[in-house]
């Protein structure tokens, strides 16, 4: 488990990561159809030009935000009384475990419910406001209002939802409790929600990235460049999906024996073999494995000690997890049960680093420059709450591509103030569309 050795990107990228040794992977930034399982067109760029222009939108604003740690609903309101100002209140509620498996149907009915629930209790349910639907899955967007599921991701598999108008199925189940109504305006993806809201205060911002649950990143391509969008001015933000990277086989050669395994066992077998290798669904069942076969193997808590994790640091919190999971570590147990999570989670933040860099090259080639400068609004628990995650990918994308100045901006709330940012603007144009 020595992070010794390469991988090795298209364009000549290198990366310390994992046993293998040079792997070389194709990692394309052409732009697929959906289709074809890797990347969906989301949002026009004058769209999002707009968006930075001085800003005139004011109102209250709702949106939701499925697909993370945490189902929201949030009520933003932006007044602009000479400056303009933007105030949110939000709440979180469970998503049942049922409900992410059970029919299509009753998760939209309990999302309807929560929305419900936040409008009475903000007293604003004989309201009809503008919605803004943060739902973070691959779809096939065909207009700003309306998205076809591709497939459920992140332990989440309703029935009947696949295939359809997610947003459909939102009003549908509006429409049959009767008892307040909604504007739904646009529904986008976390990514795009959280370089919405990093643009905002930095205008460099040309990258989304989502560390958490899941992983994904989106950024903004040059219409030149998609073959699947007519026209060839301007920029557009592509929805790279990249957590299904791997599954027409990229990663075969780098997967591990544990990463197959939480494959196999997984609700979608076979897809987002990326996500599977780095975001935080998934980081707790790889160390669980390892540790497992460490085990089997006589390494772990059974007195025997692989060498060089013979150096016992003060290890509190670890040994009180372990002891709460029934066992009776040793000291060493405990070393070798940190270096494990750090292997883990290091090899995740360095192949997201890979990733990026990757974009972070495409954005610098387009641009023809010698040296890019640029932003890329976060979010995600991951991202967010690991305590080294950030630091050591941000290292890593420095060493990848030592010739960009990249400003990581952390977004708070990102994927669901941006639903919120997107719809606000979206009725602006609207509105003066209809003056
Ligand atoms: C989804 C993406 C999303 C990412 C981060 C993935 O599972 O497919 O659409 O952006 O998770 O939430
Ligand atoms: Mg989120």
């Amino acid at each position: 488990m020595e992070l010794e050795s390469t991988l090795v990107f298209d364009r000549a990228v290198k990366l310390p990561c994992r046993r293998v040794k040079f792997i070389y992977i194709n990692f394309s930034l052409r732009i697929n159809p959906v289709s074809e399982g890797s990347c969906t067109v989301v949002w026009a760029v004058d769209h999002y030009d707009v968006f930075l222009c001085p800003h005139t939108e004011k109102g209250d604003f709702l949106a939701l935000d499925l697909g993370g740690t945490n189902f929201r609903v949030l009520l933003v309101k932006v007044s602009d009384n000479g400056r303009q100002k933007v105030e949110m209140e939000n709440q979180i509620y469970a998503i049942p475990e049922h409900l992410m498996r059970g029919s299509g149907t009753q998760l939209f009915d309990h999302i309807a419910e929560c929305l419900a629930n936040f409008m009475e209790k903000l007293g604003i349910k004989d309201r009809k406001l503008p919605l803004g639907f943060t739902f973070s899955f691959p779809c096939r967007q065909t207009k700003l209002d309306e998205s076809l599921l591709v497939s459920w991701t992140k332990g989440f598999k309703c029935s009947s939802v696949e295939g359809h108008d997610v947003v459909a199925l939102l009003r549908k189940a509006i429409r049959k409790r009767g008892d307040f109504d909604i504007d739904i305006v646009a529904v986008i993806n976390d990514t795009v929600g959280t370089m919405m809201t990093c643009g905002y205060d930095d205008h460099n911002c040309e990258v989304g990235l989502i560390v958490g649950t899941g992983t994904n990143a989106c950024y903004m391509e040059e219409m030149r460049h998609l073959e699947t969008v007519e026209g060839d001015e301007g920029r557009m933000c592509v929805n790279m999906e990249w957590g299904a990277f791997g599954d027409n086989g990229e990663l075969e050669d780098l997967r591990t024996e544990f990463e197959r395994e939480i494959d196999c066992g997984s609700l979608n077998p076979g897809k987002q073999l990326f996500e599977k290798m780095i975001s935080g669904m998934y980081m707790g069942e790889l160390v669980q494995l390892i540790l497992v076969k460490m085990a089997k193997e006589g390494y772990v808590f059974q007195g025997r000690v692989m060498s060089a994790l013979a150096h016992p640091r003060t290890l509190q919190d670890l040994l009180r997890v372990l002891r709460e999971l029934g066992l009776d570590p040793s000291p060493e147990d405990c070393a070798a049960t940190q270096r494990v999570c750090q292997v883990v989670s290091t090899c995740a933040a360095h192949l997201c680093a890979a990733t990026l860099a990757s974009v972070l090259r495409q954005i610098r080639d387009n641009k023809a420059t010698d040296r890019l400068r640029t932003t890329v609004g976060v979010d995600g628990s991951v991202y967010k709450n690991h305590p080294q995650f950030a630091q050591r990918m941000h290292r890593m994308v420095h060493r990848l591509v030592p010739d960009c100045d990249v400003r990581f901006l952390y977004s708070e709330d990102g994927s669901g103030m941006g639903a919120a940012m997107v719809t606000a603007v979206a009725y602006r144009l609207d509105m003066q569309h209809a003056e």
